[in-house]
């Protein structure tokens, strides 16, 4: 069982609910290198960005495995739980097939999740191609192609607005026919969606911006809360790199 089912897909149940904190899953595999391979899971691998999830599981013997971050797997579809270090005496314990409960540290990720959306609302205030991001729970930072400057005040301002308008946000998913049967809706997203798997996955802040997204995020702007502009950066002749943190 473990040989064959390490390459199916893990079920991604932070795609359709991002609020979920925890599952019940079944290991499927065991990496040599520690990693951990479940049915269904909560943990959002590293990705689009965003930085992977931490977290815990509970064994059914009560015990627990710290999970230090989420990536995915060579696989295709599989997601690796990566076990913090010293915990080699719990993990030889474990076989495939065990049931367990997986929660991710819910304080982290709604970090991520605000950071993200706050990310979306920079897309709309900065009309720009974005060529790199990194979304973790300490700052976020998006880097735009562009060379006009920036102006840290003015950005620092729509953000707070944005945020004070409690903007509803959006999911839903959309095939790839459809988006060629609507050019409109193409030109209107702030980043071009991706082909080839037949669907896109489409995050809206209603009334502000629309783009193909795999992330996370809230459900509103008012959620995000405060966000400051920690300092803009010319990268190079053709990148400007804003980096926003949380005001408190
Ligand atoms: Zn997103």
């Amino acid at each position: 069982m473990p040989e064959e089912s390490a390459a199916l897909p893990t079920e991604e149940l932070f795609r359709e609910d991002a609020r979920l904190t925890e599952c019940s899953a079944r290991i499927t595999a065991i990496d040599d290198n520690g990693g951990l391979q479940l049915d269904r899971t909560v943990f959002y691998p590293q990705g689009g960005g965003q930085a992977g999830d931490a977290g815990e599981l509970l064994l059914a013997d009560g015990s627990r495995i710290a999970i230090a971050d989420t990536r995915k797997g060579a696989a295709p579809g599989t997601i690796v739980h990566l076990p913090a270090e010293g915990q080699g005496e719990a993990l030889a314990r474990l076989r495939p097939g065990e049931v367990l409960t997986a929660r991710i540290d819910w304080e982290r990720r709604h970090r991520h999740m605000r950071f993200h959306t706050a990310t979306h609302l920079l897309c709309a205030l900065v009309p720009h191609p974005v060529d790199g991001c990194s979304i973790t729970a300490a700052y976020a930072r998006l880097d735009f192609h562009m060379t006009d400057p920036l102006d840290k005040e003015a950005i620092g301002a729509g953000l707070a607005r944005l945020v004070a308008a409690a903007h509803p946000v959006r999911q839903r998913w959309i095939s790839e026919a459809e988006l060629d049967a609507d050019p409109s809706l193409v030109r209107s997203m702030s980043v071009q969606p991706p082909r080839g798997s037949g669907r896109v996955r489409l995050v809206e802040v209603e009334g502000v911006d629309l783009q193909p997204c795999g992330g996370t995020h809230v459900a509103n702007t008012s959620e995000i809360g405060a966000v400051t502009v920690r300092k803009i950066e010319k990268k190079s002749a053709q990148t400007r790199r804003v980096v926003l943190e949380f005001a408190n």
